[in-house]
């Protein structure tokens, strides 16, 4: 027998943590070694003008599939449970999430996005779609089956984000995507901040799961790549879209997304706890007015968290009481172990101050105070901590 094996294993008995170290291997299929060997492919040769005339042969150009490619999107497969049919590979996050919309919409469509999406995915809605006759309404992210009354006769899908980028507002997406699919229209979600290792999105109602395998998956901030799960409906336009754009991933980065989801499972396990450390650390001090972050029982949209997820990452974020820009600016300067940058899902800390209220259109996300976002890594916890006092210190020195 040819162990470990990926797709000989009783699929459903496995749990994450070994569906993420088994999956989309084949050892034996490469003399042995653990990991499918990275293919440096474009050009693939045939042996006679015969087999090249009839397409003969598993493989046929280095954009179409590599064992490589075939490695990484069996793995995402196996992780997203039997409701994926079928995963896509894109350069990016954002490439994943124009790309699943262009292969769900058609001119004359109309789109539903919820308020709280990544900001960049709202651009490409009102530009690029725009421009390729696609309306898009942007929706109060805690709409849940209210949706309803958004739904046009030519709404052909509805995009859905959660927890909401920076904002960290839940949705009932499965009462979203009841309605949605009552009316024909197909769902997408951004599942980053989740992963399906937390919430298998295509099991909740969910049609197209997208990630930023730039994030988690990555894990070494090292990486830009972008995944699309489709369930049965969505795969063969999800593949035909990402194929027609001539989109693929380097061999080099794809083989970095196989090797960071080999520790996805540990890794999540710990951003999970340490995040809920801190956040909860947080909620003690005086400086801050609330901290959004699903997983505590003060977040209004817990419930749905307890429901849908198994886990929560490491970001989330706090609001602080009101004070000058210039004290909340001593505290982020006064840190030494959180970077001051976008994106996250790397093994390191990060902070950053954000204000959302300009871009939104549907809601308004006014908290009360500065907002920060953090990603807490995998330092100690008892580290970041003590930064985090200083930090503090800095900010009291201020005011
Ligand atoms: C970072 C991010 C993206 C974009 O991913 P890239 O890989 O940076 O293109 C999309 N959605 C969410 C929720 C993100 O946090």
């Amino acid at each position: 027998m040819n162990r470990p094996e990926s797709g000989k294993l009783a699929q459903a008995d496995l749990k994450l943590e070994t569906l993420v170290t088994v999956g989309g291997r084949n050892p034996h299929a490469h003399h042995g070694y653990v990991n499918t060997p990275v293919y440096h492919a474009s050009t693939l040769l045939y042996q006679t003008a015969e087999d090249y005339l009839r397409g003969r042969g598993r493989y046929s150009y280095g954009r179409r599939g590599t064992p490589t490619s075939e490695a990484l999107e069996t793995a995402i497969q196996e992780i997203e449970g039997p409701a994926c049919a079928g995963v896509a590979l894109l350069p990016s996050g954002l490439a994943a999430i124009s790309t699943a919309l262009l292969s769900a919409l058609k001119s004359g469509d109309h789109l539903l996005v919820s308020d709280s999406a990544y900001g960049p995915t709202r651009k490409f809605c009102d530009s690029t779609l725009t421009r390729f006759g696609v309306s898009t309404t942007y929706y109060d992210p805690l709409i849940g089956k209210d949706i309803a009354r958004l739904m046009r006769p030519n709404t052909a899908a509805v995009f859905c984000e959660a927890p909401g980028s920076l904002t960290f507002e839940m949705q009932d997406i499965p009462a979203i995507a009841e309605v949605a699919h009552a009316r024909g229209a197909v769902v997408l979600a951004d599942n980053t901040w989740a992963s399906p290792l937390y919430c298998r999105a295509l099991e909740k109602g969910v049609d197209l799961s997208i990630q930023s395998g730039t994030k988690y998956i990555g894990g070494h901030s090292d990486l830009m790549l972008g995944t699309v799960s489709a369930n049965q409906k969505t795969v063969q336009r999800l593949k035909d879209t990402a194929y027609g754009m001539g989109l693929c991933v380097g061999p080099d980065d794809m083989n970095l997304g196989l090797r960071g989801l080999r520790t996805l499972a540990v890794r999540l396990a710990r951003h999970h706890q340490s995040g809920l450390t801190v956040a909860k650390w947080f909620e003690q001090r005086p400086e801050v007015l609330k901290v959004l972050h699903p997983a505590l029982p003060s977040h209004p949209g817990h419930a749905i968290w307890k429901r849908d997820y198994t886990g929560a990452c490491g970001l989330f974020t706090i609001v602080l009481k009101p004070i000058p820009e210039k004290a909340v600016m001593a505290f982020l300067n006064g840190l030494s172990l959180y970077g001051i940058g976008a994106s996250w899902g790397g093994f390191e800390s990060l902070a950053i101050p954000f204000d959302v209220d300009d871009y939104r259109t549907a809601t308004k996300f006014q908290p009360g105070g500065p907002s920060i976002r953090f990603h807490i890594g995998l330092e100690d916890t008892g580290d970041l901590i003590a930064d985090l006092e200083r930090g503090f210190a800095a900010m009291a020195a201020v005011r």
